[in-house]
């Protein structure tokens, strides 16, 4: 695979593999926030009920028995939490909610009215619940609120409300022991509850909530999410892969045919060696190489004598084979730094990087040579002539192609199967 469409798969991992941690963080944080909402709702639930059950005491209940007692209908100084306590009734009413809440395996509610001067012991406010309720009476605190975990690590929220400072009618009965009903001064001898002040906040109402229950739901809600979120990523991903790969092999087949439509826009059909194109692009690039190593460079011009006569007695078909046969004898016997083509018809080419003109007259005198002895096809002989010239300074390719043509013209002028040196006065 291409190193571009690798990347892109690696950054396209990176960035889905980001997403999906990121989202994933983000439903752990709603699991978090989805159970302190519920148990929020369930401690707001709790706390109605109680402000209806005080109501129901103070409206209903408290005016029903002082009505009876008005009426003698009940003996004075009559008193029974079980009727006239609304902490008491609460608390009852709490502990048979905790046994429904048990039947329908839900977790028990912790509710409680908890004082620093309490009637009865069991409300006494435990050391934090009687910090609070300091605070309450010093500083405005409305509302308390933290996540806590108790000694079997089970996590709870915890709620603190104030309840309403004390009034004159409370005094009735948290005030002078005197004051107040004789049959609940017989019944809470010791001083507890009595004696409070207008305006001080008595009591606070402590709730706690097991989280437990609602951080498994909230994290089954999330691990639907995580899993939605993964498979969805996932499909995502491999998606995209699929085409990214399946582009990546119609990349592959482009960059290969384009491959061969170059190659074969510098290759000769007939004989497989460069065409014309091929030679100037490749000897360009040595010649370039050569002035910059400044070292000599040299080209050879050739040319088959009289190859018109093979096709005229063989046939064109031979003159072919005869022609590809020439292209092989050479490239047989080419070295690794030679470019060789061919340019015309009969005539070819061959550029000789860091040879000399004297060097270059010995190479192709040897090809001369090669050629001149060789049996082509149809036991066919045929001599060649060579026109050789050497790189000048400040001199390009096309200048030297021109050189070694015209010590070529001079070869065949001199009678054919020779060498020729460019000089200046073959030009002529
Ligand atoms: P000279 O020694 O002066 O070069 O003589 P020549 O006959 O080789 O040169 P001329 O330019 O008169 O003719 C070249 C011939 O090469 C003519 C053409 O039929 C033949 N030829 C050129 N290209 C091809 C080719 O691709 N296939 C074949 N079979 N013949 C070709
Ligand atoms: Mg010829
Ligand atoms: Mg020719």
């Amino acid at each position: 695979m291409h190193t571009k469409n690798r990347s892109i798969l690696l950054f396209l991992a990176a960035v889905f593999s980001s997403v999906f941690v990121l989202l994933t963080l983000s439903f752990q944080g709603y699991t978090k926030r989805y159970a302190l909402a519920e148990a929020d709702k369930l401690a707001h639930d709790a706390l109605l009920t109680h402000r209806a059950i005080h109501q129901y005491i103070n409206k209903v209940s408290r005016p029903e028995l002082f009505r009876l007692m008005n009426e003698k209908l009940l003996y004075d100084g009559y008193f029974s939490p079980k009727t006239l306590s609304f902490t008491y009734t609460a608390r009852g009413i709490k502990d048979f909610l905790n046994q429904e809440r048990a039947k329908d395996n839900l977790p028990p509610v912790y509710f409680k009215l908890a004082s620093n001067n309490p009637r009865n012991e069991i409300n006494r406010a435990d050391a934090q619940e009687s910090a609070l309720l300091k605070q309450m009476n010093t500083d405005v605190l409305n509302k308390y609120q933290e996540v806590i975990k108790d000694a079997m690590g089970q996590v709870f929220l915890y709620i603190a409300l104030p309840t309403k400072p004390v009034k004159k009618g409370c005094l009735r009965c948290h005030g002078d022991p005197q004051d107040a009903p004789k049959e609940m001064v017989e019944k809470y001898p010791k001083a507890n509850g009595y004696y409070e002040k207008i305006g001080d906040i008595r009591a606070l109402i402590s709730i706690r909530i097991p989280l437990k229950s609602y951080i498994a739901d909230g994290q089954y809600i999330a691990n639907i999410f995580t899993s939605i979120t993964f498979i969805a990523l996932l499909a995502i991903y491999v998606l995209i892969s699929y085409f990214i790969r399946r582009l990546d092999v119609q990349q592959q087949l482009i960059l290969k045919k384009n491959k061969k439509l170059e190659d074969i826009s510098v290759t000769d059909f007939l004989t497989q060696t460069y065409n014309r194109m091929g030679f100037m692009r490749f000897a360009k690039q040595a010649l370039q190489q050569a002035k910059q190593q400044q070292q000599a460079f040299s080209v050879v011009m050739f040319d088959l004598d009289l190859f018109k006569h093979v096709n005229d007695q063989y046939g064109h078909d031979v003159g072919d084979s005869v022609l590809r046969d020439f292209a092989q004898l050479l490239r047989s016997n080419l070295q690794e730094h030679m470019i060789f083509a061919r340019i015309g018809g009969e005539e070819f080419v061959m550029a000789i990087p860091g040879a000399t003109a004297s060097e270059g007259m010995n190479t192709a005198e040897a090809f001369r040579l090669k050629i001149y002895k060789h049996d082509f096809p149809e036991q066919i002989t045929l001599s060649c002539s060579f026109g050789v010239a050497e790189l000048s300074v400040d001199e390009g390719l096309s200048e030297l192609i021109t050189k070694a043509d015209h010590a070529l013209y001079q070869a065949k002028n001199n009678g054919r199967n020779q060498v020729c040196l460019y000089t200046d006065t073959a030009k002529t």
